[in-house]
Protein backbone atom coordinates (compact mmCIF):
# COMPACT_ATOMS: atom_id res chain seq x y z
CA UNK A 1 0.00 0.00 0.00
CA UNK A 2 1.26 3.59 -0.93
CA UNK A 3 0.97 6.29 1.51
CA UNK A 4 -2.17 8.20 0.64
CA UNK A 5 -1.46 11.50 -1.71
CA UNK A 6 -0.50 14.96 -0.02
CA UNK A 7 1.39 17.91 -1.40
CA UNK A 8 4.83 18.86 -1.45
CA UNK A 9 5.48 21.76 0.74
CA UNK A 10 7.16 24.67 -0.18
CA UNK A 11 10.66 25.53 1.28
CA UNK A 12 10.56 27.69 4.12
CA UNK A 13 12.63 31.02 3.00
CA UNK A 14 12.64 32.65 6.47
CA UNK A 15 15.00 29.67 7.44
CA UNK A 16 18.65 30.96 6.89
CA UNK A 17 19.47 27.79 6.27
CA UNK A 18 17.06 27.30 3.05
CA UNK A 19 18.33 30.26 1.84
CA UNK A 20 22.12 29.30 2.36
CA UNK A 21 21.46 25.91 0.60
CA UNK A 22 19.75 27.28 -2.22
CA UNK A 23 22.40 29.52 -2.87
CA UNK A 24 24.59 26.72 -2.47
CA UNK A 25 22.44 24.92 -5.31
CA UNK A 26 22.51 28.65 -7.58
CA UNK A 27 26.95 28.20 -7.45
CA UNK A 28 26.56 24.50 -8.32
CA UNK A 29 24.01 24.91 -11.10
CA UNK A 30 26.51 28.39 -12.27
CA UNK A 31 29.70 25.97 -12.57
CA UNK A 32 27.56 23.69 -14.98
CA UNK A 33 26.10 26.41 -16.89
CA UNK A 34 27.59 26.51 -20.76
CA UNK A 35 27.41 22.63 -21.38
CA UNK A 36 25.94 20.37 -24.45
CA UNK A 37 22.92 18.58 -24.43
CA UNK A 38 21.82 15.57 -26.94
CA UNK A 39 18.55 14.24 -28.18
CA UNK A 40 17.46 10.88 -26.37
CA UNK A 41 16.05 8.80 -28.91
CA UNK A 42 15.61 4.65 -27.23
CA UNK A 43 18.08 5.80 -24.71
CA UNK A 44 20.44 6.77 -27.28
CA UNK A 45 22.18 10.30 -26.70
CA UNK A 46 22.01 11.52 -29.96
CA UNK A 47 23.70 15.30 -31.15
CA UNK A 48 23.56 17.27 -33.77
CA UNK A 49 25.02 20.12 -35.22
CA UNK A 50 21.67 22.30 -35.41
CA UNK A 51 21.31 23.77 -31.70
CA UNK A 52 19.05 25.44 -29.59
CA UNK A 53 20.55 27.81 -27.66
CA UNK A 54 19.26 28.35 -24.33
CA UNK A 55 20.31 31.86 -22.51
CA UNK A 56 18.89 33.73 -19.27
CA UNK A 57 15.84 36.10 -19.80
CA UNK A 58 17.64 37.74 -16.64
CA UNK A 59 21.27 38.44 -18.40
CA UNK A 60 21.83 38.47 -22.37
CA UNK A 61 25.49 37.13 -22.14
CA UNK A 62 24.49 34.13 -19.88
CA UNK A 63 24.61 30.77 -22.26
CA UNK A 64 22.55 28.50 -20.22
CA UNK A 65 23.45 25.45 -22.44
CA UNK A 66 22.87 24.23 -26.07
CA UNK A 67 20.74 21.30 -27.24
CA UNK A 68 20.66 19.12 -30.18
CA UNK A 69 17.78 19.81 -32.70
CA UNK A 70 15.68 17.27 -33.50
CA UNK A 71 14.97 16.68 -37.71
CA UNK A 72 11.94 15.07 -39.08
CA UNK A 73 13.96 12.25 -39.64
CA UNK A 74 14.55 11.99 -35.88
CA UNK A 75 11.04 11.59 -35.25
CA UNK A 76 10.60 8.72 -36.99
CA UNK A 77 13.44 6.99 -35.42
CA UNK A 78 11.49 7.88 -31.89
CA UNK A 79 8.28 6.94 -33.18
CA UNK A 80 10.08 3.23 -33.56
CA UNK A 81 11.90 3.62 -30.52
CA UNK A 82 8.72 4.12 -28.75
CA UNK A 83 6.28 1.78 -30.26
CA UNK A 84 9.14 -1.01 -29.59
CA UNK A 85 9.09 0.50 -26.16
CA UNK A 86 5.03 0.39 -25.60
CA UNK A 87 5.13 -3.68 -26.08
CA UNK A 88 6.97 -4.07 -23.13
CA UNK A 89 5.96 -1.19 -21.18
CA UNK A 90 2.29 -1.47 -21.46
CA UNK A 91 2.81 -4.71 -19.96
CA UNK A 92 4.70 -3.96 -16.80
CA UNK A 93 2.94 -4.42 -13.99
CA UNK A 94 0.81 -0.81 -13.53
CA UNK A 95 2.16 -0.61 -9.68
CA UNK A 96 5.55 -0.97 -11.11
CA UNK A 97 5.19 1.80 -13.74
CA UNK A 98 3.88 3.92 -10.79
CA UNK A 99 7.24 2.96 -8.97
CA UNK A 100 9.00 4.57 -11.65
CA UNK A 101 7.29 7.64 -10.90
CA UNK A 102 7.46 7.38 -6.85
CA UNK A 103 11.51 7.21 -7.66
CA UNK A 104 11.45 9.69 -10.12
CA UNK A 105 9.82 11.94 -7.06
CA UNK A 106 11.87 10.54 -4.57
CA UNK A 107 14.71 12.07 -6.92
CA UNK A 108 13.37 15.36 -7.56
CA UNK A 109 13.00 15.81 -3.78
CA UNK A 110 16.70 15.28 -3.07
CA UNK A 111 17.77 17.27 -5.69
CA UNK A 112 15.00 20.25 -5.15
CA UNK A 113 17.44 22.96 -4.89
CA UNK A 114 19.40 21.94 -7.87
CA UNK A 115 16.35 22.08 -9.89
CA UNK A 116 15.07 25.25 -9.04
CA UNK A 117 18.36 26.94 -9.63
CA UNK A 118 18.28 25.18 -13.47
CA UNK A 119 14.88 26.79 -13.26
CA UNK A 120 15.96 30.32 -11.77
CA UNK A 121 18.70 30.55 -14.51
CA UNK A 122 17.03 29.25 -18.02
CA UNK A 123 13.45 31.03 -17.19
CA UNK A 124 14.80 33.80 -14.60
CA UNK A 125 11.96 32.46 -12.51
CA UNK A 126 11.84 33.94 -8.82
CA UNK A 127 13.22 31.63 -6.05
CA UNK A 128 9.89 30.58 -4.49
CA UNK A 129 7.83 30.49 -7.67
CA UNK A 130 10.51 27.58 -9.41
CA UNK A 131 10.51 26.15 -5.51
CA UNK A 132 7.09 25.93 -6.17
CA UNK A 133 7.02 24.70 -9.22
CA UNK A 134 9.50 21.70 -8.26
CA UNK A 135 7.00 20.97 -5.55
CA UNK A 136 3.99 21.00 -8.14
CA UNK A 137 6.34 18.60 -10.36
CA UNK A 138 6.74 15.88 -7.22
CA UNK A 139 3.16 16.20 -6.74
CA UNK A 140 2.10 15.45 -10.32
CA UNK A 141 4.68 12.53 -10.29
CA UNK A 142 2.93 10.74 -6.36
CA UNK A 143 -0.37 11.60 -7.61
CA UNK A 144 -0.53 10.56 -11.06
CA UNK A 145 1.47 7.16 -9.74
CA UNK A 146 -1.89 6.83 -7.18
CA UNK A 147 -4.28 7.34 -10.04
CA UNK A 148 -2.78 4.19 -11.69
CA UNK A 149 -2.92 2.02 -9.14
CA UNK A 150 -6.53 3.14 -8.39
CA UNK A 151 -7.71 2.16 -11.97
CA UNK A 152 -5.01 -0.56 -12.70
CA UNK A 153 -8.30 -3.25 -12.58
CA UNK A 154 -10.87 -0.91 -14.08
CA UNK A 155 -13.80 0.00 -12.48
CA UNK A 156 -17.25 -1.99 -11.38
CA UNK A 157 -19.82 -2.36 -13.48
CA UNK A 158 -23.09 -4.02 -12.84
CA UNK A 159 -23.27 -8.02 -13.05
CA UNK A 160 -26.09 -10.14 -12.54
CA UNK A 161 -26.18 -13.63 -12.31
CA UNK A 162 -26.01 -15.09 -16.24
CA UNK A 163 -23.41 -12.33 -16.64
CA UNK A 164 -20.14 -11.45 -15.82
CA UNK A 165 -18.98 -7.55 -16.85
CA UNK A 166 -15.62 -6.14 -16.85
CA UNK A 167 -14.64 -2.84 -17.38
CA UNK A 168 -10.98 -1.76 -17.84
CA UNK A 169 -8.39 0.89 -18.65
CA UNK A 170 -5.55 0.05 -21.76
CA UNK A 171 -2.86 1.97 -22.47
CA UNK A 172 -3.36 3.50 -26.61
CA UNK A 173 -0.24 3.21 -28.27
CA UNK A 174 2.57 6.15 -28.46
CA UNK A 175 1.76 9.80 -27.91
CA UNK A 176 3.17 13.38 -28.30
CA UNK A 177 3.77 15.63 -25.60
CA UNK A 178 4.29 19.53 -26.17
CA UNK A 179 5.43 21.49 -22.66
CA UNK A 180 5.28 24.96 -22.16
CA UNK A 181 8.49 27.30 -21.14
CA UNK A 182 6.27 28.96 -18.66
CA UNK A 183 6.74 25.34 -16.33
CA UNK A 184 9.65 23.97 -17.90
CA UNK A 185 9.46 21.27 -14.95
CA UNK A 186 6.25 20.81 -13.70
CA UNK A 187 4.25 20.61 -16.21
CA UNK A 188 6.50 19.18 -18.64
CA UNK A 189 7.02 16.31 -16.06
CA UNK A 190 3.13 16.12 -15.56
CA UNK A 191 1.77 16.02 -18.87
CA UNK A 192 4.62 13.13 -19.52
CA UNK A 193 4.21 11.51 -16.69
CA UNK A 194 0.08 11.39 -16.56
CA UNK A 195 0.18 9.54 -20.27
CA UNK A 196 3.53 7.58 -19.43
CA UNK A 197 2.20 5.59 -16.14
CA UNK A 198 -1.04 4.61 -17.68
CA UNK A 199 1.25 2.36 -20.08
CA UNK A 200 1.79 4.43 -23.18
CA UNK A 201 5.06 5.75 -24.67
CA UNK A 202 5.83 9.23 -25.37
CA UNK A 203 7.47 11.53 -28.12
CA UNK A 204 8.27 14.44 -25.82
CA UNK A 205 9.08 17.75 -27.42
CA UNK A 206 10.13 20.53 -24.57
CA UNK A 207 9.59 24.41 -25.21
CA UNK A 208 12.43 25.29 -26.89
CA UNK A 209 13.12 28.05 -24.41
CA UNK A 210 13.62 26.02 -22.07
CA UNK A 211 14.92 22.45 -23.42
CA UNK A 212 17.83 21.88 -20.86
CA UNK A 213 15.34 21.80 -17.30
CA UNK A 214 13.54 19.40 -19.62
CA UNK A 215 16.78 17.18 -19.89
CA UNK A 216 17.39 17.25 -16.19
CA UNK A 217 13.98 15.69 -15.71
CA UNK A 218 14.38 13.06 -18.33
CA UNK A 219 17.88 11.60 -16.73
CA UNK A 220 15.83 11.33 -13.30
CA UNK A 221 13.04 9.34 -15.01
CA UNK A 222 15.66 7.32 -16.55
CA UNK A 223 17.57 7.15 -12.56
CA UNK A 224 14.50 5.98 -11.72
CA UNK A 225 14.22 3.20 -13.97
CA UNK A 226 12.37 4.33 -16.82
CA UNK A 227 13.16 1.94 -19.53
CA UNK A 228 14.88 3.01 -22.93
CA UNK A 229 12.45 4.56 -25.60
CA UNK A 230 9.47 5.11 -22.89
CA UNK A 231 10.49 8.99 -23.08
CA UNK A 232 11.81 10.04 -26.19
CA UNK A 233 13.61 13.55 -25.42
CA UNK A 234 13.16 16.06 -28.34
CA UNK A 235 13.87 19.40 -28.82
CA UNK A 236 13.16 21.61 -31.67
CA UNK A 237 11.56 24.21 -33.48
CA UNK A 238 7.70 23.83 -34.21
CA UNK A 239 7.65 24.39 -38.04
CA UNK A 240 10.21 22.15 -38.22
CA UNK A 241 8.77 19.19 -36.41
CA UNK A 242 6.01 20.23 -34.49
CA UNK A 243 3.32 19.48 -37.34
CA UNK A 244 5.11 16.08 -37.94
CA UNK A 245 4.84 14.72 -34.65
CA UNK A 246 1.05 15.94 -34.41
CA UNK A 247 0.26 14.77 -37.86
CA UNK A 248 2.34 11.49 -37.83
CA UNK A 249 -0.19 8.33 -38.44
CA UNK A 250 1.47 6.44 -35.54
CA UNK A 251 0.71 9.28 -32.67
CA UNK A 252 -2.34 7.90 -30.93
CA UNK A 253 -2.61 11.19 -28.94
CA UNK A 254 -1.51 14.74 -28.35
CA UNK A 255 -0.78 16.68 -24.59
CA UNK A 256 -0.09 20.09 -25.38
CA UNK A 257 -0.05 23.08 -22.81
CA UNK A 258 0.28 26.61 -24.48
CA UNK A 259 -1.04 29.05 -26.71
CA UNK A 260 -3.99 29.22 -28.03
CA UNK A 261 -3.16 29.67 -31.55
CA UNK A 262 -1.01 26.32 -31.48
CA UNK A 263 -3.45 25.00 -29.55
CA UNK A 264 -6.19 25.54 -31.92
CA UNK A 265 -3.72 24.19 -35.14
CA UNK A 266 -2.90 20.96 -33.01
CA UNK A 267 -6.84 20.27 -32.01
CA UNK A 268 -7.80 20.72 -35.94
CA UNK A 269 -4.74 18.41 -37.51
CA UNK A 270 -5.14 16.15 -35.19
CA UNK A 271 -8.37 15.57 -36.01
CA UNK A 272 -6.93 14.70 -39.73
CA UNK A 273 -7.21 11.21 -39.82
CA UNK A 274 -3.81 10.65 -41.81
CA UNK A 275 -3.32 7.77 -44.76
CA UNK A 276 -2.09 4.48 -43.35
CA UNK A 277 -3.78 5.52 -39.76
CA UNK A 278 -6.87 3.37 -38.60
CA UNK A 279 -7.93 5.33 -35.33
CA UNK A 280 -8.78 8.59 -34.30
CA UNK A 281 -6.13 10.77 -31.84
CA UNK A 282 -7.15 12.25 -28.73
CA UNK A 283 -6.16 15.19 -28.08
CA UNK A 284 -5.75 17.42 -24.35
CA UNK A 285 -5.53 20.67 -24.93
CA UNK A 286 -4.76 23.84 -22.75
CA UNK A 287 -4.02 26.88 -23.77
CA UNK A 288 -4.36 30.37 -22.76
CA UNK A 289 -6.40 32.75 -20.33
CA UNK A 290 -7.61 35.90 -19.47
CA UNK A 291 -8.23 36.07 -15.85
CA UNK A 292 -10.50 37.83 -13.97
CA UNK A 293 -10.42 38.85 -10.04
CA UNK A 294 -14.16 39.91 -8.86
CA UNK A 295 -14.07 42.30 -5.81
CA UNK A 296 -17.30 42.60 -4.34
CA UNK A 297 -18.96 45.57 -2.82
CA UNK A 298 -18.80 43.88 0.91
CA UNK A 299 -15.21 42.48 0.84
CA UNK A 300 -12.05 42.24 2.51
CA UNK A 301 -10.35 45.18 0.37
CA UNK A 302 -6.98 44.37 1.84
CA UNK A 303 -7.39 40.46 1.03
CA UNK A 304 -8.56 41.60 -2.38
CA UNK A 305 -5.89 43.83 -2.61
CA UNK A 306 -2.92 41.10 -1.59
CA UNK A 307 -4.75 38.34 -3.94
CA UNK A 308 -4.70 41.21 -6.95
CA UNK A 309 -1.09 41.39 -6.99
CA UNK A 310 0.05 38.11 -6.44
CA UNK A 311 -1.97 36.89 -8.96
CA UNK A 312 -1.30 39.68 -11.63
CA UNK A 313 2.68 40.01 -10.82
CA UNK A 314 3.40 36.55 -9.66
CA UNK A 315 5.89 35.14 -12.23
CA UNK A 316 6.02 38.22 -14.26
CA UNK A 317 2.09 37.79 -15.45
CA UNK A 318 3.44 34.54 -16.93
CA UNK A 319 0.88 31.96 -16.09
CA UNK A 320 -2.11 31.05 -17.95
CA UNK A 321 -3.74 31.59 -14.57
CA UNK A 322 -2.55 35.32 -13.99
CA UNK A 323 -5.26 37.58 -12.67
CA UNK A 324 -5.18 40.56 -15.94
CA UNK A 325 -8.60 41.80 -15.23
CA UNK A 326 -10.32 43.19 -12.30
CA UNK A 327 -14.04 43.85 -11.67
CA UNK A 328 -14.68 45.96 -8.91
CA UNK A 329 -17.65 47.55 -7.41
CA UNK A 330 -18.15 51.23 -7.39
CA UNK A 331 -18.44 51.68 -4.20
CA UNK A 332 -14.91 50.35 -3.31
CA UNK A 333 -13.39 50.27 -6.78
CA UNK A 334 -11.05 53.48 -6.08
CA UNK A 335 -9.99 52.09 -2.44
CA UNK A 336 -8.90 48.81 -3.80
CA UNK A 337 -7.11 50.04 -6.77
CA UNK A 338 -5.16 52.55 -4.46
CA UNK A 339 -4.20 49.53 -2.02
CA UNK A 340 -2.87 47.48 -5.17
CA UNK A 341 -0.82 50.47 -6.42
CA UNK A 342 0.90 50.84 -2.74
CA UNK A 343 1.30 46.99 -2.72
CA UNK A 344 2.88 46.64 -6.26
CA UNK A 345 5.00 50.10 -5.47
CA UNK A 346 6.57 48.16 -3.14
CA UNK A 347 7.37 45.10 -5.13
CA UNK A 348 11.23 44.40 -5.89
CA UNK A 349 12.03 43.76 -9.56
CA UNK A 350 15.18 42.54 -10.51
CA UNK A 351 17.79 39.54 -11.40
CA UNK A 352 16.50 36.77 -9.41
CA UNK A 353 19.96 36.26 -7.62
CA UNK A 354 18.52 36.89 -4.03
CA UNK A 355 15.36 35.43 -1.99
CA UNK A 356 14.11 39.40 -2.25
CA UNK A 357 13.41 39.54 -5.82
CA UNK A 358 9.83 39.50 -6.25
CA UNK A 359 9.45 39.75 -9.81
CA UNK A 360 12.63 38.57 -13.00
CA UNK A 361 12.46 39.28 -16.55
CA UNK A 362 9.90 37.92 -18.91
CA UNK A 363 10.62 35.35 -20.93
CA UNK A 364 12.42 36.39 -24.43
CA UNK A 365 12.35 39.29 -26.61
CA UNK A 366 9.03 38.30 -28.48
CA UNK A 367 7.37 37.89 -25.03
CA UNK A 368 9.18 41.78 -24.29
CA UNK A 369 7.98 43.14 -27.42
CA UNK A 370 4.94 41.90 -27.39
CA UNK A 371 4.04 42.81 -23.61
CA UNK A 372 5.93 46.64 -24.42
CA UNK A 373 3.64 47.03 -27.04
CA UNK A 374 0.73 46.61 -24.69
CA UNK A 375 1.83 48.85 -22.35
CA UNK A 376 1.08 51.06 -25.23
CA UNK A 377 -2.38 50.06 -26.20
CA UNK A 378 -3.10 50.45 -22.71
CA UNK A 379 -1.93 53.78 -22.01
CA UNK A 380 -4.16 54.93 -24.76
CA UNK A 381 -7.14 52.67 -24.06
CA UNK A 382 -7.34 53.26 -19.99
CA UNK A 383 -5.13 55.21 -17.96
CA UNK A 384 -1.68 54.08 -16.79
CA UNK A 385 -2.20 53.93 -12.37
CA UNK A 386 1.77 52.14 -12.09
CA UNK A 387 4.23 51.41 -14.51
CA UNK A 388 4.26 51.39 -18.13
CA UNK A 389 7.63 50.82 -18.72
CA UNK A 390 10.27 48.60 -19.88
CA UNK A 391 13.83 47.59 -20.40
CA UNK A 392 15.57 45.16 -22.07
CA UNK A 393 19.33 46.44 -21.94
CA UNK A 394 20.67 43.42 -19.49
CA UNK A 395 17.68 41.35 -19.24
CA UNK A 396 13.99 41.54 -20.60
CA UNK A 397 13.01 43.11 -17.09
CA UNK A 398 8.82 45.14 -17.57
CA UNK A 399 7.29 46.95 -14.70
CA UNK A 400 4.52 45.73 -12.96
CA UNK A 401 1.84 47.95 -14.44
CA UNK A 402 -2.10 48.51 -13.83
CA UNK A 403 -4.84 50.12 -15.72
CA UNK A 404 -7.35 52.02 -14.51
CA UNK A 405 -10.82 52.53 -16.34
CA UNK A 406 -10.63 50.29 -18.99
CA UNK A 407 -13.60 49.27 -21.25
CA UNK A 408 -14.53 45.42 -20.37
CA UNK A 409 -14.27 45.42 -24.55
CA UNK A 410 -10.65 47.29 -25.30
CA UNK A 411 -7.90 45.16 -25.95
CA UNK A 412 -6.10 45.04 -22.65
CA UNK A 413 -9.18 43.62 -21.22
CA UNK A 414 -10.06 40.84 -23.91
CA UNK A 415 -6.45 39.97 -24.87
CA UNK A 416 -3.72 37.80 -23.63
CA UNK A 417 -0.82 39.62 -22.48
CA UNK A 418 0.66 36.99 -20.84
CA UNK A 419 3.08 39.80 -18.54
CA UNK A 420 2.92 41.81 -15.92
CA UNK A 421 -0.46 43.81 -16.73
CA UNK A 422 -3.55 44.19 -14.60
CA UNK A 423 -6.23 46.53 -15.96
CA UNK A 424 -9.29 47.46 -13.66
CA UNK A 425 -12.78 48.21 -14.47
CA UNK A 426 -15.93 48.87 -12.49
CA UNK A 427 -19.55 47.40 -11.88
CA UNK A 428 -22.72 48.33 -10.19
CA UNK A 429 -23.98 45.11 -9.45
CA UNK A 430 -23.22 41.74 -8.88
CA UNK A 431 -24.87 40.80 -12.13
CA UNK A 432 -22.46 43.20 -13.93
CA UNK A 433 -19.58 42.10 -12.07
CA UNK A 434 -20.08 38.62 -13.15
CA UNK A 435 -21.21 39.53 -16.74
CA UNK A 436 -18.07 41.26 -17.33
CA UNK A 437 -15.79 38.87 -15.35
CA UNK A 438 -17.74 36.40 -18.62
CA UNK A 439 -17.32 38.46 -21.01
CA UNK A 440 -14.21 36.84 -22.93
CA UNK A 441 -12.73 34.06 -25.19
CA UNK A 442 -11.72 32.43 -22.27
CA UNK A 443 -12.70 30.49 -19.01
CA UNK A 444 -9.60 29.12 -17.55
CA UNK A 445 -9.58 30.75 -13.91
CA UNK A 446 -11.64 33.66 -12.04
CA UNK A 447 -11.71 34.83 -8.17
CA UNK A 448 -14.76 36.77 -6.50
CA UNK A 449 -13.12 38.84 -3.46
CA UNK A 450 -16.49 38.97 -1.31
CA UNK A 451 -18.13 38.42 1.92
CA UNK A 452 -21.90 37.82 0.69
CA UNK A 453 -22.85 34.49 0.82
CA UNK A 454 -25.69 34.86 -1.82
CA UNK A 455 -23.54 36.46 -4.16
CA UNK A 456 -21.02 34.24 -3.95
CA UNK A 457 -23.32 31.42 -4.44
CA UNK A 458 -24.18 33.55 -7.35
CA UNK A 459 -20.91 33.05 -8.54
CA UNK A 460 -20.81 29.62 -8.05
CA UNK A 461 -22.93 29.13 -10.44
CA UNK A 462 -22.85 31.55 -13.49
CA UNK A 463 -19.00 32.69 -13.21
CA UNK A 464 -17.94 30.90 -16.20
CA UNK A 465 -14.29 29.32 -15.13
CA UNK A 466 -12.90 25.75 -15.05
CA UNK A 467 -10.98 26.85 -11.86
CA UNK A 468 -12.88 29.15 -9.71
CA UNK A 469 -11.72 30.91 -6.33
CA UNK A 470 -13.88 32.53 -3.81
CA UNK A 471 -11.38 34.80 -1.56
CA UNK A 472 -8.27 34.11 -2.73
CA UNK A 473 -6.34 34.62 -5.71
CA UNK A 474 -6.54 32.87 -8.99
CA UNK A 475 -2.85 31.41 -9.39
CA UNK A 476 -1.20 28.54 -7.03
CA UNK A 477 -3.85 25.42 -8.01
CA UNK A 478 -2.28 22.43 -5.87
CA UNK A 479 -2.25 19.03 -7.72
CA UNK A 480 -5.14 16.91 -6.36
CA UNK A 481 -6.60 19.60 -3.97
CA UNK A 482 -7.84 22.20 -7.22
CA UNK A 483 -7.78 20.12 -10.80
CA UNK A 484 -6.58 22.40 -13.08
CA UNK A 485 -7.91 23.37 -16.46
CA UNK A 486 -10.76 25.99 -18.35
CA UNK A 487 -13.94 26.62 -20.27
CA UNK A 488 -14.24 27.63 -23.54
CA UNK A 489 -10.94 28.65 -25.75
CA UNK A 490 -8.96 28.00 -22.68
CA UNK A 491 -8.76 24.14 -23.80
CA UNK A 492 -10.33 21.10 -23.62
CA UNK A 493 -10.03 21.29 -19.39
CA UNK A 494 -8.72 17.72 -19.09
CA UNK A 495 -7.81 19.04 -15.49
CA UNK A 496 -4.31 18.62 -14.97
CA UNK A 497 -3.50 16.99 -11.32
CA UNK A 498 -7.37 16.38 -11.19
CA UNK A 499 -8.80 12.62 -10.10
CA UNK A 500 -9.60 11.20 -13.88
CA UNK A 501 -6.77 12.81 -15.93
CA UNK A 502 -4.66 9.81 -16.65
CA UNK A 503 -8.01 8.16 -18.15
CA UNK A 504 -7.53 10.50 -21.27
CA UNK A 505 -4.61 8.69 -22.02
CA UNK A 506 -5.96 5.54 -22.12
CA UNK A 507 -9.17 3.24 -23.94
CA UNK A 508 -11.87 1.90 -21.99
CA UNK A 509 -12.62 -1.50 -22.71
CA UNK A 510 -15.84 -3.65 -21.63
CA UNK A 511 -15.62 -7.55 -21.90
CA UNK A 512 -18.82 -9.45 -20.95
CA UNK A 513 -19.30 -13.27 -20.80
CA UNK A 514 -22.49 -15.32 -19.94
CA UNK A 515 -22.63 -18.27 -18.20
N1 LIG B 1 -1.50 25.75 -12.66
C1 LIG B 1 -0.90 27.06 -12.61
C2 LIG B 1 -1.62 27.93 -11.63
O1 LIG B 1 -2.64 27.56 -11.10
C3 LIG B 1 -0.83 27.72 -13.95
C4 LIG B 1 -0.39 26.83 -15.05
C5 LIG B 1 -0.02 27.55 -16.33
O2 LIG B 1 0.27 28.74 -16.35
O3 LIG B 1 0.06 26.86 -17.36
O4 LIG B 1 -1.13 29.00 -11.35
Amino acid sequence: MVAPYTAEPSTDFQDAKNIEAFENALTYVASELGKDYPLIIGGERITTTDKITSVNPAKHDEVIGTVSKATQNHVDQAMEEAERAFKKWSAWDPGARANVLFRAAAITRRRKHEISAWIVYELGKPWKEADGEVSEAIDFMEYYGRQMIQYKDGVDVKNRPIENNQFTYLPMGVGVTVSPWNFPYAILAGTTVGPMVAGNTILLKPASLTPITGFKFIEILEEAGMPPGVVNFLPGSGGEIGDYLVEHPKTHFVNFTGSKEVGISIYEKAAKVQPGQNFLKKTAIEMGGKDTIIVDREADLDLAAESIVQSAFGFSGQKCASCSRVVAHEDVYDTVLEKVRILTEELTVGVPESVDIYMGPVCDVGAFDKISNYLEVGKQESRLVFGGTSDKEKGYFIKPTIFADADPESRIMQEEIFGPVVAFTKGTSIDELIDIANNTDYGLTGSIISNNRTNLEKARKEFHVGNLYFNRGCTAAIVGYHPFGGFKLSGTDSKAGGPGYILHFMEPKTVSEQF
